[in-house]
């Protein structure tokens, strides 16, 4: 039995919780790991243990594989309306169940309740998105070529491999699948050893809707087994891949030997980049709540704040007067704006960086540092504040926490040299006034995403991907996605 972690848990959620072992699901079947391992998965709040969950080797990836080819077969024959009936259905139960499904995620996550919520109904909204422009897409198109009948048809590819992180795994799993399953694939996906359950818990509720079988399959597991194993399979046609940079140069080469398409949507260094005719206070508001937003674990957030020098020691109080209120504490807890980090090992990460970014000369503007939340042993840490040279070690990595890195610059030129002064390419954005420099700066920065007078910001339609170091292969949410997922035939006849 699980470890009661909170009284007053939903009875479903408590239901999900009391299964002895959480099992993948392939082929609408809940199965064990051949070999009967496990691992376990805990609430990051409170250290509680929260399930066993079947530790999955290469011979469970094959099971999982040939269950998604097998069902690719009569899911891909299926009258697009069809399909998209099962697709609404798949929708709206999830929105029913979303109270339900952001508990899980908030407990295996970290994650605010209500932010967890949010993330459930991204997915809601990213299923219909893709759901009904799929309806509306031309499958056949003629081609005018002169003395030929010719025309080309859209074909979904197969089985589509999924590989997600932990910082948004409900959410994530919606942008990657909804345009595949639209497409009329069929899908594999592992999420990440420390946030099994929602994907879990999302195939047995597909399941209990009477979804076909094989269509959504889930593979729990490590990544040096589950993940590699998933990523190197033979029979998949298609694959994404969701993660740091590290593990999705492995994944891309095993992508190329197999000669399939993949999509890699890797990590981020986003700058902010902040002219001196903003509304100070205003700003630092919102750049402080970016940072803070999911404890920083947010690959597109803005970690290099680049800020104008006339403004730059008003900016710097601000910005801490802001952070300094940041109610740290319990994700489960009323009024909480900043829950803990996923693990003990991230934990470890963001104190690490600040150590390492001091030690090499940042200026610790805010001190940051573990976190202590009365009566919880999770993984908490402070938001911090660093400033100095780019060339520091905390202004070039990735950290993933709650951690901002300033330096100030002096005209607009400037500030896109230090803007683009990164290996990564994900987010960014320039506030402003201006809104002609505002445009001007934003096309300047080498990077997937450009916001003005805002950051993070997702509307349906505008593709999200990143370039260099952050990512390759056209990114997600936009309808480009949906073309993704269909490969093109020509067929042509001569006429003489
Ligand atoms: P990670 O790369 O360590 O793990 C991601 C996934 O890969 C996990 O499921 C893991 O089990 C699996 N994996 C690990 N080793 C593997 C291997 N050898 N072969 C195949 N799979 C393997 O990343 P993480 O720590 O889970 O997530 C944080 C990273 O994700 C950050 O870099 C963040 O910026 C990035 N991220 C990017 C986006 C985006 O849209 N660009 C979104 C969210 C997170």
């Amino acid at each position: 039995m699980a470890t009661m972690i909170k009284p007053g848990l939903r009875p479903e959620v408590e239901r999900f919780l009391s299964s002895r072992v959480q099992q993948g699901v392939v082929g609408g079947r809940d199965v064990a790991a051949l070999d009967g391992a496990t691992f376990t998965t805990i609430d990051p709040g409170s250290g509680a243990h929260l399930a066993e969950v079947a530790s999955m080797q290469a011979a469970d990836i094959d099971r999982a594989v040939s269950a998604a080819a097998e069902a690719f077969r009569g899911w891909s024959a299926l009258p697009v309306n069809e399909r998209a009936i099962w697709i609404h259905r798949l929708a709206d139960e999830i929105e029913r169940r979303k109270p339900i499904i952001g508990e899980i995620e908030a407990f295996d996550a970290g994650k605010i309740r209500q932010q967890a919520e949010g993330d459930v109904q991204v997915t809601v909204d990213t299923l219909r998105y893709f759901n009904n422009m799929a309806l509306h897409v031309q499958r056949r198109n003629a081609l005018p070529v002169a003395g030929h009948e010719a025309w080309t048809i859209r074909q979904p590819w197969g089985p589509c491999g999924f590989i997600f992180p932990w910082n948004f795994p409900f959410l994530l799993i919606g942008w990657g699948i909804a345009p595949a399953l639209a497409a009329g694939n069929t899908v594999v996906i592992k999420p990440a050893e420390d946030t099994p359950l929602s994907a879990i818990y999302l195939a047995q509720l597909a399941r209990e809707i009477g979804f076909p079988d094989g269509v959504i399959n889930i593979v729990t597991g490590l990544g040096e087994t589950a993940g590699a194993a998933l990523a190197n399979h033979r029979g998949l046609k298609r694959m994404s891949f969701t993660g740091s940079p590290e593990i999705g140069r492995l994944v891309g080469e095993a992508c190329g030997r197999n000669l399939i398409p993949c999509k890699l949507e890797l990590g981020g260094k986003g700058a902010a980049v902040i002219f001196d005719d903003v509304d100070v206070k205003a700003t630092a508001r919102k750049l402080a709540d970016a940072i803070t937003f999911h404890t920083g674990q947010v690959c597109c957030d803005a970690t290099r704040w680049l800020v104008h020098e006339k403004i730059y020691d008003e900016f710097v109080s601000e910005s801490v007067a802001c952070l300094k209120q940041t109610k740290v504490g319990y994700q489960m807890d009323d009024g909480v704006q900043m829950g803990p980090v996923v693990s003990a090992k991230q934990q470890e990460r963001v104190l690490g960086y600040l150590e390492r970014g001091r030690s090499e000369g940042a200026e610790l503007l805010l001190a940051g540092g573990a976190a202590k939340v009365a009566g919880r042993s999770g993984f908490f840490v402070k938001p911090a504040l660093l400033a100095g040279s780019l060339d520091n070690i905390a202004a070039q990595e990735e950290i993933f926490g709650p951690v901002a890195y300033l330096a100030p610059f002096s005209d607009e030129a400037q500030a896109i040299g230090m803007a683009n002064a990164t290996d990564y390419g994900l987010a960014n954005s320039v506030w402003t006034s201006d809104l002609g420099r505002a445009a001007r700066v934003a096309e300047s920065m080498v990077a997937g995403n450009s916001w003005i007078n805002a950051h993070n910001v997702f509307p349906h339609g505008v593709p999200y991907g990143g370039v260099n170091k952050s990512g390759m292969g056209g990114g997600v949410n936009s309808p480009e996605t949906l073309f993704d997922y269909w490969r093109s035939q020509s067929i042509v006849r001569p006429l003489r």
